[in-house]
């Protein structure tokens, strides 16, 4: 050993750390940036959950895929989907081995935080037509005010009739906003510890203000805004009973950066994974394992309910695929279950350096560094967790490398400060092994999430290795 070796030494022994845009290929730093583009088009046409399964069905029949309704007998090579309820989509590439012995997943969500509409939202305060609220998911409310929002949603009528309604994406629609107190006026609020600082009752819309033209009636406000919605959609104040309607940030997708590295956008947790998986299964042909893409909904309110990942209307889905490939022992969905392997894909939070104390720098995710790896997710004392075995993280990491795809390991901030699940257990409680494998984020859960055109990249690359 001489004392020039070192090195040599540490580039064979230490942890690759280097920044993934250093030594690309013209190549690969082509495919990188055109695959954003496409991402970003993606993200600017599917907001909600269900424009997400709206629009990865039309990718998925283009491409070939077909309902699974609509197939009595699957054979190897077989692509197929199945829809629940218009939120959750599940697509599959049948195998050449008997599905019994396994699948192959990757399994990504489509519901982001953002602001619902309540059942009985609308209302008139001093001539101003207002819209209540119940946030969804994990949000700091203060970062919800003062900022265009767009209206997102449907209404069904008893009749059955459903009414779609998107206003505030078009360069000529009027959006909407929550307003925040003026800081001149602030001085009480402003004493409030941060997290009350705006409160879930103190969301509501600012939707309007002219007042119906009458001298007899009085919330003349609210009334005119009703007219303007029965004219336009035909619905009535009690019609708000049956909808479902999301405010989001009215805002584009964005390059970010000087250099054009990153991308900033609204609900890229996890609607990044929903664009990556999807975009693989669309490349998958012939695998010896079948290959499952599943786009679910609710969890980021916990997996319940019914297009939640509990819900055994996915394992109904393997069921049929299982029988339709003539797999038809009672047996067959356990054993098929316990033999696959799963990927929760979902993001990560990536370093932030103006709030640096809150994450581990050894252990916590990077932009420009890949993929996310998270052995176990859970917190203080890994409570919740689903801790994938080192066997599982083993054959994931050859996949990987084999494929090109950069990786990182990481868990999601210090120790006891905090963290967060995924449907990663609700997979593993299935009897599969599975880890999460996403992609980092700045700034998670606030209307403007950032990610990098890199890793984006390199979880396409890795899911597209995985499924085949
Ligand atoms: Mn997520
Ligand atoms: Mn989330």
């Amino acid at each position: 050993m001489s004392k020039n070796d070192g090195k040599e030494l540490k580039e064979k022994l230490f942890a690759d750390n280097s920044n993934g845009w250093e030594n690309l290929s013209d190549e690969e730093l082509k495919n990188i940036f055109q695959f954003a583009d496409e991402y970003m088009y993606y993200l600017n046409t599917s907001k909600t959950e269900k424009e997400i399964v709206q629009n990865s069905k039309e990718i998925l029949l283009k491409n070939g895929f077909v309902d699974v309704s609509e197939i009595e007998t699957l054979k190897p090579g077989d692509k197929v989907f199945y829809v629940n309820r218009g939120r959750c989509i599940y697509s599959a590439v049948i195998g050449t081995d008997s599905l019994e012995n396994g699948f192959n997943i990757v399994a990504a969500h489509c519901d982001s935080p953002r602001i619902d509409l309540k059942q009985k939202p609308l209302y008139e305060d001093n001539n101003l037509g207002m819209l209540k609220t119940h946030y969804y998911g994990g949000i700091k409310k203060y970062q919800w005010t003062n900022i265009p929002l767009s209206m997102h949603g449907t209404v069904v009528k008893p009749n059955g009739e459903k009414i779609n309604i998107c206003i505030g994406e078009k360069d000529d629609d009027p959006v909407f906003t929550i307003s925040d107190l003026l800081p001149h006026l602030a001085q009480e609020q402003m004493e409030r510890k941060l997290k009350d600082g705006v409160q879930g009752e103190e969301l509501n819309v600012l939707v309007g203000s002219i007042p119906y033209d009458s001298d007899e009636v009085s919330e003349k406000v609210k009334l005119n805004i009703l007219k303007l919605l029965n004219e336009k959609y035909g619905i009535k104040e009690i019609d708000f009973m049956s909808s479902e309607i999301e405010l989001v940030p009215a805002f584009k997708a964005k390059s970010m950066g000087f250099d054009y590295s990153m991308i900033s956008a609204y609900g890229q947790d996890d609607k990044v994974c929903c664009y990556t998986a999807l975009r693989a299964i669309l490349e998958v042909n012939q695998p010896k394992t079948t290959a499952l893409c599943v786009i679910t909904d609710k969890e980021e309110v916990g997996f319940n309910g019914v297009t939640g990942m509990y819900a055994r209307i996915f394992d109904t889905f393997a069921l049929e695929l299982l029988e339709k490939t003539g797999c038809t022992k009672a047996s067959s969905l356990d054993k098929a279950f316990s033999n696959t392997k799963a990927l929760s894909a979902d993001v990560d939070a990536a370093y932030n350096p103006n709030f640096a104390f809150a994450f581990e720098k050894n252990n916590t995710a990077y932009l420009n560094k890949g993929m996310t790896v998270v052995k176990y997710t859970g917190t203080r004392g890994k409570s919740g967790a689903s801790e994938a075995p080192a066997e599982f993280v083993a054959e994931l990491r050859k996949i990987f490398d084999e494929a090109g795809a950069r990786y990182q390991a990481c868990e999601l901030g210090r120790v006891d400060k905090g963290g967060g699940g995924t449907i990663a257990l609700t997979l593993a409680n299935r009897g599969m092994d599975v880890v999460d494998v996403g992609v980092p984020v700045m700034g998670m859960h606030s209307p403007y999430e950032i990610t990098s055109k890199f890793d984006v990249y390199q979880a396409y690359k890795g899911y597209k290795a995985f499924l085949q």
